[in-house]
């Protein structure tokens, strides 16, 4: 195997043509260019894909307009609590933290979990103190402060919903997938979670399985949407069963459980993917995703809307 392949998202939701600016699509397509072109980098230079996917995610962390690192929404009490997992196929290695604060890239903190804990999930601040442990960037609240996110949740406070029924239109998590030259699968996946979010919610991303997986023998997945049903659907690993138990294609399971078994419980949003050969899935059951993938034949593509 001497090819490599990598798929990242910015989230998934109501993301409508007439909603946006020239400027701002602009913007997020850049975005998306640089996060992947440092995913790529990293693979066509022979490097591991846990580098590819964490370097992905850290650039789509920084960029401001992404509910992750920087981004992140304020919870009900006026925090930024993150979540972020990181899993690598060879030998189904995982690490991943929730609730975290002040971390500046919860996904490098998730992978420091899985180089260095011994453990998989650690949370709140049992992992910050890791996280200081292991010398990573903390940063101040006014650095997740932003007019924008400020005001979103101010109107989630007043009509007291929690952004699941607020943001059933928009998920800003941001993943990536990765397929190295070695033949060696893995996923990333970082969200500051749902606006006003309430008594230590957690999502799907930091759960392995749900909004994150990597197996060698299969796929690695990274999904966007409502967590509770990406959580109850078990997404990620069930595409990946589809995969191993029933031989379907990377295509085909997506399919099954974006378009058919999530729609059938509410469940929105979506998800990317690559397979052990490079080949790349984006599906989503929402107006759009924002997302962008380099396949085996090196051809990029960066996408929006449905
Ligand atoms: N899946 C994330 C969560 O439920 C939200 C998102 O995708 O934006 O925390």
């Amino acid at each position: 195997m001497n090819t490599c392949s990598i798929a990242i998202h910015g989230g998934a939701g109501t993301i409508l043509r007439s909603t946006m600016t020239a400027e701002l699509q602009q913007q997020y397509e850049q975005a998306l260019l640089e996060a992947l072109n440092a995913g790529h980098s990293i693979l066509a230079a022979g490097g591991r894909s846990l580098d590819a996917v964490a370097a992905a995610v850290v650039s789509l962390e920084d960029f401001p307009l992404f509910n992750a690192g920087k981004g992140s929404v304020f919870n009900n009490t006026g925090k930024h609590e993150m979540d972020a997992a990181i899993m690598y196929g060879d030998g189904l290695q995982a690490g991943a933290v929730c609730g975290v604060s002040n971390i500046k890239n919860p996904v490098l903190l998730a992978k420091a979990v899985m180089e260095h804990s011994g453990h998989v999930l650690l949370s709140g601040k049992g992992a910050e103190d890791f996280g200081r442990a292991q010398q990573l960037p903390f940063e101040d609240d006014s650095y997740f402060y932003s007019e924008q996110r400020y005001a979103q949740w101010q109107q989630a406070l007043k009509e007291d919903v929690v952004q699941l029924d607020h943001t059933v239109k928009k998920f800003g998590t941001v993943g990536a997938v990765a397929l190295d030259k070695q033949g060696n699968l893995s996923a990333a996946t970082s969200t500051g979670g749902l606006t006003n979010k309430k008594f230590g919610r957690v999502g799907d991303s930091p759960i392995p399985g749900a909004g994150t997986y990597a197996n060698n023998d299969t796929c690695a997945i990274s999904c966007t949407g409502v967590g509770e049903l990406f959580i109850r659907s078990v997404v990620a690993y069930d595409i990946s069963c589809l995969m191993e138990y029933r031989g379907l294609s990377l295509k085909e399971a997506c399919d099954i459980v974006v378009q058919h078994k999530l729609v059938k419980i509410g469940g929105e949003g979506g998800l990317v993917a690559v397979d052990k050969d490079g080949n790349i899935a984006m599906p989503f059951n929402s107006e759009g995703m924002y997302r962008a993938c380099r396949n085996t034949a090196g051809s990029t593509e960066i996408s929006i809307y449905r």
